[in-house]
């Protein structure tokens, strides 16, 4: 019963302009339950310390629900070791670091980083920086008109430079669930490893990272119910091993002399300086109030409401939708004529939060031809009011402007 799952997450009992807030803007950040809240003043009124270093009761408390977290996200991926997850501030920072460490050490002049043409920007800028480090190339792997990757044209692309293929599991704009087994495939056919952006795919898609197969896979916290500042990194076991460290400081050392440093193990080699304790545990518990839930049950409430609105939408005149399809969890749309900011505007005064812009898209921006679009996006707590909402806003939006 999303209305009453909505009772548990306190900003969704604001009002706007005297209109209760219709929050549709999930795919940018979820919004957080009391439990998630409640487990982060905990840990801040009673256990706050840093961990793995001193010797007293909070420290070894700290510690202890941190490790805890640590196996709760491998165990929600299906990783086959807590030396996999490595902690990162989101999946921009997990990006960066494959790029800083993988990439930087493994990449020669010629070589070749195919990257989707509708990737988030935090999956492209990475790969560009590294090439220009390193002499490779940053390679597009081309879209259908479904915004699918284009898996022929992934095919004819590889060759015996091609060393690193970054994709989206599902694509922050359109929804687009990517077929990331088949480019895993074809990947590892190649000699080639894969780095798997989850940041949406987490949420929406039930994920066993060993089964997969993917080489990398990497999320964010907040779009998980979780607060931002809190991300990670799933890495192979053995390509981590052998990556050098990023970033240098404390806990990431075994011994440090000016004769020379050794480092420490996994996964405290990639974790250098205080960690987000705080927002570690409080993604574990927002893993474990998502888990309470039926997977497939919440899916189809989501896809249901992204239904519905793909429905209504499609028969007001001058909205055009964009790459929608069945079963995705967002909804990108433009109003003919009508800046999108113009709308968004409107829509707020009316008490509806969603986003509008490029979507850190510029490259599918351009492939669509469009300079940004509205994106409704819906999460547990939404509604089928909220979509009834949503409709009359955007019909007395098209009416003003
Ligand atoms: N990739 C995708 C597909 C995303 O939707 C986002 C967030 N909008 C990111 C990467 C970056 O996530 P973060 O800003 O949390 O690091």
């Amino acid at each position: 019963d999303a209305r009453h799952v909505a009772t548990q997450f306190p900003a969704l009992k604001q009002s706007i302009n005297q209109q209760r807030l219709v929050y549709l803007d999930s795919a940018a950040t979820t919004q957080k339950p009391q439990c998630v809240i409640d487990t982060i003043t905990r840990y801040y009124s009673r256990h706050n310390a840093n961990v793995h270093r001193g010797s007293h009761r909070l420290t070894a408390q700290a510690t202890s629900e941190f490790e805890q977290a640590r196996k709760i996200v491998a165990g929600f991926i299906g990783a086959a070791s807590t030396k996999e997850i490595i902690w990162t501030r989101g999946a921009t920072e997990a990006l960066n670091l494959i790029a800083q460490t993988y990439a930087r050490n493994t990449l020669k002049p010629g070589d070749e980083i195919l990257v989707g043409e509708m990737e988030h920007h935090a999956n492209i800028v990475p790969w560009q920086i590294v090439a220009e480090q390193t002499g490779a190339r940053v390679v597009k792997i081309p879209m259908t008109a479904e915004c699918r990757l284009d898996l022929s044209a992934l095919r004819r692309l590889f060759n015996h430079n091609t060393k690193i293929v970054a994709v989206a599991h599902i694509t922050n704009v359109t929804g687009t669930r990517q077929p990331i087994e088949a480019v895993i495939q074809q990947a590892h056919a190649q000699g080639a490893i894969v780095v798997i952006d989850g940041a949406q795919g987490i949420v929406h898609d039930q994920l066993n990272v060993d089964t997969l197969g993917a080489d990398f896979y990497v999320f964010s916290g907040h779009k998980l119910y979780a607060p931002a500042g809190i991300g990670v990194l799933y890495g192979r076991l053995d390509l981590l091993t052998t990556m050098p460290p990023w970033q240098g400081g404390g806990k990431m050392v075994e011994k440090v002399s000016f004769s020379g440093t050794t480092f420490s193990q996994l996964p405290g080699k990639f974790e250098a300086g205080t960690p987000n304790v705080a927002g570690a545990i409080a993604l574990a518990s927002a893993i474990s109030w998502y888990q309470s839930f039926d997977h497939i049950q919440t899916q189809a409430h989501i896809h249901h409401l992204a239904e519905q609105t793909y429905k209504a939408l499609s028969q007001l005149p001058d909205v055009r939708i964009l790459g929608y399809q069945k079963g995705a969890s967002v909804i990108s749309f433009i109003i003919d004529g009508v800046h999108h900011q113009d709308a968004a505007t409107l829509l707020d005064q009316q008490g509806i939060a969603l986003r509008a812009g490029n979507h850190c898209a510029h490259p599918l921006m351009d492939a669509l031809g469009v300079k940004g679009t509205l994106r409704a996006s819906f999460a547990i707590y939404n509604t089928s009011e909220d979509v009834d909402r949503l409709i009359s806003a955007v019909e007395k939006a098209i009416d003003m402007l």
